[in-house]
């Protein structure tokens, strides 16, 4: 089996090496203001051996960071089947991962990567999450992680980022800016860039998300999912659950790809608006409450639109009182406690399950734990 890079839009082929991030005849197309092109994804030639429930992946299990990444719990919340008539609603809980967030499925693929091509540091730019997990998964591998996070990501991930013994770069700006420092920082450091999107195994770390529902629901004698609910921002997530149910398909482990629902805040909705437009427009400045999903332009956006396009993809945008209503509707009626980004997927659920077959299989993917960002949740609760 030989593991390579794949442009989705030329197809062009490379090796995957340390200093391999986009692709060089599509990345110089990024237009200012929109989305990276040349966005390249894992590809294996060959054929994979691996038992039923192995997930084929670039960097062999000799190199994982000794951390318990994935095989989170999907469980079937009893009374918000109760509640919304839907026998076959499934959570699949991310905020049990080792930070807290689903990052960690690509924070660990990455930092696996590291330790293979015997790299000793990590840069990445965040909005929280992202950055928090990477020193998490980092200070387990015992890697050197460099993080870039805008002065104004919530208080518990910039403390989970020192705690973890990070090096934590504070950016005055956005996110945006955050980008272009840590890349700058990546280039004159010769460090490897876990930037989201931009490392091709960010997306492919993600996808041991749609292996694990699948095995999960078929250990309870549950189907194959009809629908499964998404959070984006950047669109990364969204493409790594489509990866997987793409080499599920591949591998002849499932008949076909479900529908996958993009779930946005209405203040940072780029995804959902380019899917109704065919393309992306100037971005609007992000404004919601899920700071997780809050982005101007999404870094992944023009491989995510690809693929709902390609697949039948659905796109749902949902206001900050919805979010924060699903938050609580979440917690109070399941017992999980989810960062309002997350709460977003449960919100997007609750907004158009009258279109759907109650007797469907839908997972609602929790992202993020509320912990994380309890000023919000305050918010929501009419107590800040
Ligand atoms: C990053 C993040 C998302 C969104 O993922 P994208 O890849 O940016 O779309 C959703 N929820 C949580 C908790 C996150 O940390």
């Amino acid at each position: 089996m030989r593991w390579f890079y794949r442009c989705p839009t030329c197809g062009a082929e490379y090796e995957m090496e340390p200093d391999r991030y986009l692709c060089s005849s599509c990345a110089p197309k990024t237009l200012p203001d929109r989305p990276l092109e040349g966005v390249l994804e894992c590809a294996w030639a060959g054929v994979w051996e691996g038992d039923s429930r192995s997930v084929p992946l670039p960097v062999e299990p000799e190199w994982f960071p000794p951390v318990p990444v994935g095989d989170t719990p999907l469980w079937a919340p009893e009374r918000l089947r109760a509640d919304t008539g839907f026998k076959g609603l499934w959570i699949k809980d991310d905020t049990c991962q080792p930070t807290g967030s689903f990052k960690d499925r690509a924070s660990f693929l990455v930092a696996a990567y590291a330790r293979k091509k015997g790299i000793r540091e990590i840069a990445l730019a965040s909005t929280g999450n992202a950055a928090s997990s990477m020193a998490g998964i980092g200070a387990a591998a015992g890697l050197k992680i460099t993080v870039f996070l805008p002065k104004a990501a919530p208080v518990a991930k910039r403390i989970q980022v020192l705690q973890y013994g990070a090096e934590l770069k504070t950016v005055d700006g956005t996110y945006d800016k955050a980008f272009d420092e840590s890349l700058a920082y990546t280039k004159a450091t010769g460090t490897l860039s876990r930037n989201t999107a931009y490392n091709p195994l960010t997306i492919e770390g993600k996808k041991t998300v749609s292996f694990e529902i699948l095995s999960d629901l078929a250990a309870r004698g549950a189907p194959a999912p009809d629908h499964v609910f998404v959070p984006v921002g950047d669109g990364v997530i969204l493409a790594g659950v489509y990866k997987g149910f793409e080499d599920l398909v591949r591998l002849g482990r499932l008949s076909k790809v479900p529908v996958v629902w993009a779930c946005q805040a209405k203040g940072s909705s780029a995804i959902a608006r380019a899917l109704s437009a065919g393309g992306f427009g100037d971005p609007e400045p992000s404004a919601t409450i899920a700071d997780s999903i809050s982005v101007d332009v999404p870094r992944n956006g023009t491989l995510a639109l690809a693929k709902l396009t390609k697949y039948g993809g659905r796109a749902v945008v949902v206001t900050d009182e919805e979010i924060l209503s699903a938050q609580r509707t979440l917690a109070s009626g399941t017992g999980l406690f989810a960062e309002p980004s997350s709460s977003a997927a449960a919100a997007g659920f609750l907004k158009v399950k009258g279109e759907l077959d109650p007797s469907s299989t839908v997972v609602l993917l929790v992202t993020g734990s509320g912990l994380k960002d309890v000023k919000s949740a305050a918010h929501g609760l009419g107590i800040s």
